[in-house]
């Protein structure tokens, strides 16, 4: 078995996705020694799969003449929150972003280019290879060059504050199940926040756990977040997920599978039809353009169902769809996939499929009133044909009939990439208890730290969240270095 070099660290970093690492690098860097823990067999979490981080007047921007004002980022994105996100720490953040994407630079990291998503801002620095390359082309190897130790399969389990100020750490190994104690100076929490902890999700949001599709690395269950509660952290910021609009369920797959088919962006990301369980329609379907206002709005329902026909199919095959998914389905492109993908779950019998030659036959495989869908389709082609949305007031772009079977309809569940909070930080990134004193030596970062986010992920600058794991990483080992000098 596998186990850390030393009995004493300057510094333990649990957690080794963007925010981990970053800040393991940055205290190895320092001089610092570092043991960084990770409880799966790869290191890289949910950071693994994103696609690029926020920043204004990166060196990328400033190549393509791209200006966006500080305060007007900062603005947005506090109102966003109903002033719930802590403006100094978006200020700092925003400031020392530039410096962030040049800094990941440094360490090796290459970029593909900078560009919006959905109605936004191009904010959004899309790094080759994915976050998987970042963390193990790039990252990683740098920590293990100057000295850092990393732990696989080595679960941080319990915290405990001793009376000298330092930290004493239980780690279980994963594959042994023995449990063992390191100490430390001063440890960085960065598990990943608890989206796939059923138990705080029902607890601490409203979300309804049985139409929520959490899409991530599976490994965020709260522990970071569970440790420090144990030892006098606030509780705060909890009750949001970074909802992402509709999501289809395959019961027999595990859920990451479905992101880069373009049967389940044609169904749940476009501009098109939604009906509820009652057949009528709810909302304004452009609601996509930002996803988390997306997963809001499906969440107003019991049930939602995408309706499409097969002329608005055959449009997103030859012409292209109306929106895309992240970098895994782009925006425009022409779905080259999506008859043989739609064909294939119809015949595997996939319980999110439904199609039929009639709408009265598609109202009754879906269980929603046939006379209701009926007469919603038929009010909704009407607005088509006068190019007003009366009801909800779309765009008439988005205005497609419903006329050419056959037709497909699509069960609706909602995706969720992460959770973000939890624990009450300072701009330093240190926890901070329920008096709103430092828990001294004790830091949070990534996703287990709140301040950035009210109630819902703002999209519009798309990247702030692992570009806030990256930089918080980074913000709480700068003052780890000052802390250890003292
Ligand atoms: C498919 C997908 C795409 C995304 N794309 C983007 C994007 O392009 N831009 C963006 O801004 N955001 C994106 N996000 C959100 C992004 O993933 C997060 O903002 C970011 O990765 C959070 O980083 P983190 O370091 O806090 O957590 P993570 O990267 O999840 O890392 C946490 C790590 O901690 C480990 N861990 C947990 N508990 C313990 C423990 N007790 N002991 C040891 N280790 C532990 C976990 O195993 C995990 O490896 C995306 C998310 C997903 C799922």
């Amino acid at each position: 078995m596998m186990r850390n070099k030393h009995r004493y660290y300057d510094v333990i970093v649990v957690g080794s996705g963007a925010a981990g690492m970053a800040a393991g690098l940055t205290a190895v860097q320092d001089g610092h020694s570092v043991l960084l823990l990770e409880k799966g067999r790869t290191t890289g979490g949910s950071t693994n799969y994103t696609e690029g981080l926020f920043a204004i007047n990166s060196y990328l921007q400033k190549e393509k003449g791209i200006e966006i004002k500080a305060t007007d980022v900062l603005s947005e994105e506090v109102n966003y929150s109903k002033y719930k996100a802590d403006s100094r720490i978006w200020r700092n953040y925003i400031n020392s972003s530039a410096e962030n994407v040049q800094w990941l630079h440094d360490q090796g990291v290459e970029y593909e280019g900078v560009q919006a998503m959905g109605a936004g801002e191009a904010t959004w620095h899309i790094y080759k290879g994915m976050g998987f390359g970042v963390i193990h082309d790039a990252l990683q190897p740098k920590f293990k060059q100057n000295g850092g130790e990393v732990l696989t399969l080595a679960r941080a389990v319990n915290l405990v504050k001793k009376s000298d100020g330092a930290f004493e750490v239980t780690i279980k190994d994963n594959k042994t199940k023995e449990r063992y104690k390191v100490e430390t100076r001063t440890v960085v929490l960065a598990t990943g926040g608890y989206l796939n902890n059923p138990r705080l999700i029902k607890e601490e949001t409203s979300y309804d756990v049985r139409r929520l599709v959490p899409v991530s690395s599976g490994k965020g269950t709260g522990d970071g977040l569970e440790m420090a509660w144990h030892i006098g952290a606030q509780k705060n910021g909890l009750g949001m997920a970074m909802l992402f609009g509709g999501y289809l369920k395959d019961e027999d797959e595990p859920s990451y599978k479905m992101m880069p088919s373009q049967m389940n962006t044609a169904a749940g990301q476009q501009p098109l039809l939604w009906v509820n369980e009652n057949g009528e329609r709810f909302v304004n379907e452009e609601v996509v353009y930002n996803f988390s206002l997306a997963g809001n709005a499906l969440y107003t329902q019991s049930n939602v169902f995408s309706i499409l026909d097969q002329a608005v199919i055959d449009r997103m095959i030859n012409k292209g769809n109306f929106m895309g998914l992240g970098i895994y389905v782009r925006r425009g492109q022409k779905m080259d996939k999506l008859q043989k993908e739609l064909d294939q779950a119809v015949t595997a019998k996939k319980s999110f499929i439904f199609k039929a030659d009639t709408i009265s036959d598609l109202a009754r495989q879906m269980g929603v009133p046939e006379d209701k869908l009926q007469a919603t389709i038929t009010r909704y082609n009407n607005f088509a044909d006068k190019g007003r949305d009366d009801d909800f007031g779309k765009d008439p772009q988005y205005l497609q009939k419903v006329t050419t079977g056959p037709f497909y309809g699509f069960k609706l569940n909602v995706g969720a990439f992460c959770t973000m909070g939890g624990l009450k930080v300072s701009p330093a990134n240190e926890v901070l208890d329920n008096n709103y004193l430092p828990i001294k030596g004790l830091y949070a970062a990534g996703n287990d730290a709140s301040g950035l986010v009210g109630d819902t992920y703002g999209p519009n600058m798309p990247g702030t969240c692992v570009g806030y794991a990256f930089y918080s990483g980074r913000n709480a080992a700068h003052n780890i270095n000052e802390y250890l000098k003292k």
